[in-house]
C-alpha cells in the first residue's frame, strides 16, 4: 500500500496535536439550543463550527462556512471525488458524568473523556488532520476531497439538507459516525401511527393504558388501570404471565380500581432482541384477565397482531430476512383512555421488503381489527460489499488494523442514509464501548490515530493519480 510507511510515520509525533485540537472543539458546549442569525441551531454548535474551521485555517485550508449550517474543508484539485461527512453538534448532558465534566475533556488511561469525543468531534478532527497529512507529505492529488463539518446530525439533519441543496454530492461520500470496519447496510423501515375509538363499556373492563415515549424505543415500562376484578385473580395472572414472559408487574389495589405496572427492558427499536417489551408484557397480563369493555377487545386485537416477543412479525406473517438480516417489528408506544387509543409501530426493513408485502400487509391487519392505520415505508440504504468504495475501505482497514471483520448491516441509520454511495466508516472499533450518547462518553486515543491515518489513506488512494 503506497504511503502508508509515511502516513504512520506522519501521526507517530502528532498524536499529542491531533487530541490537543479535539479538545479544543470537545470544550464548546454545542447541544442544539435556539436559532439566531447566523446560528440556525444555536449559538453552541456555530461556537463549535467556527472554532474547528479556525483550526482548518491554522493548517494552511482555505475553510468555508455555509451560513452556519456546515463548514467545509478542501484538500486537491479537480473533479470532487470524495465527501467525509461528520458533525460537531452533541446530544444534552446530565449531570451523572463521574470522570470528568461534560466539556472539560481529560485523558485518562488511553482515552480521551468527555461529550464529543467520540460522537462525533473527535473523527472530525480525526478527518481534518487526514486532510493535513496529505497536504504535508506533499501525496499528488488529480482529484478533490472535502470535509462536511455538519451541526444538526443529532437532531433532524437540517444542517445537510441546506448544504445539500445548494451543493452537489460527490461520487462517493464517507461518513465517521458510527463503526467499524464500515456499514453498507442500513434496514429500511416501516411504521408509523395508528388509532381508534372504542365503547368504554361497563363493569369488569380497562379503563386505561399508558407506554411508550418514543417511537423508536421498546418501552420498559409501562401501567394501566383496571377495575371488576379481585386481586388474588390479578396476583396469579401476574405470577403466570412474569413466567412466561420475563416481564414484572405490581398491583395497587384502591378500593374497585387496581392499577397495574410492568417493568421490563428499555431498547432501541432497531434491536428488540434487546429488550423486553413492557408494553406487549402488559397487554399479555391483560388479555389473561377476566374483563370486557371496548379498550380490552381492542387489546386483545393488538395481542393477536404483536404477540409478546414476536419481534420478527411472525403473526402478522411478514417475517422475512436477506443480506440486511431480518425483518424487526416492535409496538413501542400505546396510550388509551376515554374511549380513544393511540399508538406506533416501528418496523426495520431487510432489502426484499416492499410497501406490498409489507406495509400494505400491516395496514390491512390493523384496519380489519378495526384501527385505522397512518403508516409509511423508506427505503433502505446499500451500496454493495464489491463498490469501489466499499473495497477501498476494506482493504484498508484490514491493512491498517490486521483485523479481518466483515462490513457491517445494521437496523439504524446514519448521518449517510440515501446519500449515493455513502457509507458509515468508523470511527469505533468493534468490542469498544465508548458510552455514546451516555455519561462519560469518551474515544480510545489509538483509535483516534488509526482512523487518521485510514482516512488519509483512504484519500490518497481515491483522489490520487
Ligand atoms: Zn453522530
Amino acid at each position: 500500500m503506497q504511503f502508508k510507511d509515511q502516513i504512520i510515520s506522519y501521526f507517530a509525533s502528532r498524536r499529542g496535536d491531533l487530541i490537543s485540537d479535539v479538545c479544543r472543539v470537545v470544550r464548546i458546549d454545542s447541544v442544539k439550543g435556539e436559532a439566531k442569525p447566523g446560528a440556525p441551531f444555536g449559538p453552541g454548535p456555530r461556537a463549535a463550527l467556527d472554532e474547528t474551521l479556525k483550526i482548518a485555517a491554522e493548517m494552511g485550508f482555505e475553510p468555508q462556512n455555509f451560513d452556519g449550517y456546515c463548514g467545509t474543508v478542501d484538500i486537491g484539485s479537480g473533479e470532487r471525488q470524495l465527501d467525509i461527512l461528520s458533525h460537531l453538534d452533541v446530544v444534552p448532558v446530565m449531570d451523572d458524568w463521574t470522570v470528568t465534566k461534560p466539556f472539560e475533556p481529560v485523558e485518562r488511561d488511553g482515552k480521551l473523556y468527555g461529550r464529543g469525543t467520540a460522537d462525533d468531534k473527535g473523527p472530525s478532527i480525526a478527518a481534518l488532520w487526514a486532510m493535513k497529512c496529505v497536504k504535508d507529505l506533499g501525496i499528488p492529488l488529480t482529484k478533490s476531497a472535502r470535509l462536511i463539518l455538519g451541526t444538526d446530525e443529532e437532531s433532524g439533519s437540517g444542517d445537510i439538507h441546506h448544504y445539500y441543496s445548494m451543493n452537489p454530492e460527490a461520487p462517493m461520500t464517507i461518513s465517521p459516525d458510527a463503526d467499524y470496519p464500515c456499514i453498507y447496510i442500513e434496514k429500511g423501515g416501516c411504521g408509523g401511527a395508528f388509532g381508534a375509538s372504542y365503547d368504554e363499556g361497563e363493569g369488569a373492563r380497562v379503563i386505561s393504558f399508558t407506554a411508550g415515549t418514543r417511537t423508536n424505543v421498546i418501552p420498559g415500562l409501562s401501567s394501566a388501570v383496571i377495575t371488576g376484578v379481585d386481586i388474588m385473580t390479578v396476583a396469579a395472572a401476574m405470577s403466570d404471565t412474569s413466567a412466561k414472559t420475563g416481564v414484572r408487574f405490581e398491583a395497587k389495589k384502591d378500593g374497585d380500581i387496581i392499577t397495574l405496572s410492568a417493568t421490563g427492558l428499555g431498547a432501541h427499536a432497531s434491536l428488540p432482541m434487546d429488550g423486553n417489551n413492557a408494553l406487549t408484557g402488559l397487554i399479555s397480563l391483560i388479555v389473561s384477565l377476566p374483563l370486557g369493555g371496548g379498550l380490552y377487545d381492542k387489546l386483545k386485537a393488538l395481542s393477536e397482531l404483536f404477540p409478546h416477543g414476536d419481534w420478527r412479525g411472525k403473526a402478522l406473517r411478514i417475517d422475512m430476512e436477506d443480506e440486511a438480516g431480518p425483518l424487526t417489528i416492535a409496538l413501542t408506544v400505546l396510550k388509551a383512555g376515554n374511549g380513544v387509543l393511540d399508538g406506533r409501530i416501528d418496523s426495520r426493513v431487510p432489502l426484499c421488503s416492499t410497501e406490498e408485502n409489507t406495509k400494505d400487509v400491516i395496514a390491512a391487519a390493523l384496519e380489519k381489527n378495526g384501527f385505522e392505520p397512518h403508516i409509511g415505508q423508506h427505503a433502505p440504504h446499500y451500496v454493495p460489499k464489491d463498490h469501489p468504495l466499499v473495497k477501498e475501505l476494506m482493504k484498508t482497514y484490514r491493512e491498517y488494523t490486521g483485523r479481518d471483520d466483515e462490513p457491517l448491516a445494521i437496523g439504524g441509520g446514519t448521518y449517510v442514509h440515501g446519500l449515493r454511495n455513502g457509507v458509515a466508516f468508523g470511527c469505533t472499533m468493534p468490542g469498544t464501548d465508548n458510552r455514546m450518547h451516555g455519561a462519560d462518553e469518551n474515544a480510545v486515543i489509538d483509535e483516534l490515530v488509526i482512523s487518521a491515518e485510514m482516512i488519509a489513506q483512504v484519500i490518497a488512494d481515491l483522489c490520487g493519480s
